[in-house]
């Protein structure tokens, strides 16, 4: 018999990088070009098949409340993995990185460790990308924190990054 696993996990970064779009497009495979200030739900949720288990993901999203310490406590409750995304093409999305790091560590107790994963999304405006693949990857890695870049847009890693941060769910727990 299969088990079946509940994870929550949360989406956090600056405004604009493309949160909203990357949950669309991973969930319900669809994509807009307009800015999605909410999805108007909490979170969305997907199934998906690992290793002959189950996984149920509940993914968070923000509502348009990106600022630093506007996030309740409610939003990071219980949660078990956490993906922070910034935008390539933005030295100052990548440079609040480290800030919605430590946020996420005050949340849910500097005593705990959640997986973590960095997304470096528009992975399809590559040609005017501003922040390093390597040095954020490289930032990442010292972290211990596991690294990603995509296209909300063209779909492109999205699937694989999911995938591997469920993995490192598995290992913590
Ligand atoms: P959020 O505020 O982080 O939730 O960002 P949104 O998902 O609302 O996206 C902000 C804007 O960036 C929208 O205009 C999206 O269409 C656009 N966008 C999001 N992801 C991508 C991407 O991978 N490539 C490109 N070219 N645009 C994107
Ligand atoms: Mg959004």
């Amino acid at each position: 018999m299969k088990s079946v696993e509940n994870f929550k996990i949360i989406l956090l970064g600056s405004q604009a990088v493309g949160k909203t779009s990357l949950l669309e497009k991973y969930v319900k495979n669809t994509f807009t070009i307009k800015y999605k200030a909410t999805i108007g739900v909490d979170f969305l949720s997907k199934c998906i098949d690992l290793d002959n288990t189950k996984y149920s993901l509940q993914i968070w999203d923000t509502a348009g409340q990106e600022a630093f310490q506007s996030l309740s406590t409610h939003f990071y409750r219980g949660s078990d993995a956490c993906v922070i995304v910034f935008d390539i093409t933005s030295s100052k999305t990548f440079d609040s990185v480290s800030n919605w790091i430590d946020e996420i560590q005050f949340h849910i107790g500097y005593d705990r460790k959640i997986p973590m994963l960095v997304i470096g999304n528009k992975l399809d405006l590559n040609e005017k990308r501003v922040v390093n693949s390597q040095k954020a990857k490289q930032w990442c890695e010292e972290h211990g924190i596991m690294y990603y870049e995509c296209s909300a847009m063209t779909g492109q890693n999205i699937e694989e990054a999911f995938i591997n941060l469920v993995k490192a769910i598995d290992v913590f727990n």
